[in-house]
């Protein structure tokens, strides 16, 4: 079995895999621990995951934040607070997808680190051919079953393969992340400021620092972005922001990822389980996509098990697996879209925030139905004590 990519969704796919006793090889291009662009908040389902896969207790001596409360800034002009029925952590993914990867390679999968996946061909036999390279050397690797897990920009993932409509490439934004040393938020408050055009999120990680996350729409920008530009001007604009970052000092400079790119999902490709952000993306702001990397690494893993049993055919374990990730996710990606086109830098934004403002119950209502933890389970079949397990301490 072999899959591309050793982010969450990658490495979840492994650990269940080797739990299971399957020869597993994991193929990442970077080298872990690395840090990536990401608002680090861990929803309260991604705790129940990391406890699933054997690693609760490596996840509390990480020192995580703990998260109550999640304060909404609407437009500089009003503000609602959420609280969390179930606290969510913030860690940094340095830290976070190195404990996953790590556990994996302790449970005895074969992780190959700085190797980049190239090409993946099915012969005729129906085994599978990865071509891979490492320092300038190709490789080939065989397996029986590919999971695809190599995130939002890779050869295989929709939004390098689907033309963006003229709407799409308008909506198109960029994310930006720094952490900064003193105290910018609430130890245990989540902030997200909502802009014309972008939102930010603050909140603290590990180690006393805060992370600050922001999305910019392209429209906003105005010019392309590079790596390496700052987003501060913009984000200094808005007047709750500037508050809270008065004083603070960032840590290192910005990291920079994008465009980002919203297309619909698509769980199978040319043979291949696609699982976390290869098979989709969901906006940021719903701080989900963690957790969804996570669950369908699980869910391709159980789908793919009776066919490394020799038990049914990958064509049937394919189908079965794009099954169970639409009635575990499409109806989050729905609700995740309607919120995307309601808070844009148009007056219908605002006017959404309005109404949000003005009606408590709405806007706890919109925030729950991007809240997959009933859905999602439901699909599993993880038992549901252990969905809504949560460590008394956190
Ligand atoms: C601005 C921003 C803020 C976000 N904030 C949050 C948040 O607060 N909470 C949350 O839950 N989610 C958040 N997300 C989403 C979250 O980051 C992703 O959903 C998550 O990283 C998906 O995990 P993954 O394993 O699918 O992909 P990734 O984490 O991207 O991992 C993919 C891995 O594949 C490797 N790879 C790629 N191509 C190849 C190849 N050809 N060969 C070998 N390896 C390869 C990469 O090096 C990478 O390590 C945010 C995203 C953005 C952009």
């Amino acid at each position: 079995m072999a899959i591309i990519g050793g982010g969450p969704a990658g490495s979840s796919a492994a650990i269940r895999l080797r739990q299971r006793g399957f020869r597993v090889l994991l193929i990442e291009k970077d080298r872990f621990p690395r840090d990536k662009v990401c608002g680090e908040f861990l929803s309260p389902e991604v705790y129940s995951l990391m406890a699933e896969l054997g690693l609760e207790s490596e996840l509390l001596d990480a020192t995580p934040a703990r998260l109550h409360l999640v304060h909404l800034h609407l437009y500089g002009e009003s503000s609602l607070d959420i609280a969390l029925s179930r606290p969510a952590l913030g860690l940094s993914r340095a830290v976070l997808d190195y404990l996953l990867l790590r556990r994996a390679a302790q449970l005895g999968a074969e992780v190959l680190q700085q190797t980049t996946a190239d090409s993946v061909y099915q012969r005729p036999s129906g085994e599978f051919s990865i071509v891979c390279r490492r320092n300038g050397e190709r490789k080939t690797a065989l397996a029986r079953a590919v999971i695809c897990a190599a995130g939002r920009w890779s050869r295989w993932s929709p939004q390098v393969l689907v033309k963006p409509t003229r709407r799409a490439r308008a909506r198109m934004a960029y994310g930006f992340k720094a952490h900064y040393e003193s105290s910018v938020a609430a130890a245990n408050t989540l902030d997200l400021h909502f802009f014309p055009g972008g939102y930010c999120g603050v909140s603290h990680v590990e180690g006393g620092r805060a992370n600050v996350c922001c999305l910019i729409e392209k429209l906003v920008l105005k010019e392309d972005v590079t790596a390496g530009d700052d987003p501060s001007s913009i984000i200094l604009r808005q007047p709750s922001l500037a508050a809270q970052l008065l004083g603070a000092t960032r840590v290192p400079e910005f990291l920079f990822t994008g465009p980002l790119i919203f297309s619909a999902p698509k769980p199978v490709y040319d043979s291949m389980c696609m699982i976390g952000d290869s098979a989709a993306f969901i906006d940021p702001f719903c701080g989900d996509g963690i957790s969804i990397a996570m669950y369908s690494g699980l869910l391709a893993a159980r789908a793919l098990e009776p066919t490394l049993l020799g038990e049914c055919s990958l064509d049937r374990a394919l189908g079965e697996y794009a099954r169970a990730y639409r009635r575990a996710f499409c109806r989050l990606f729905w609700w995740s879209a309607l919120l995307r086109n309601l808070a844009g830098p148009s007056r219908a934004a605002r006017w959404a925030a309005g109404i949000v403002r003005e009606n408590d119950w709405l806007g706890q209502q919109l925030f729950r139905r991007t809240r997959p933890s009933a859905v999602r389970t439901a699909g599993l079949g993880l038992d549901d004590s252990l969905a809504g397990r949560h460590h008394p301490g956190i």
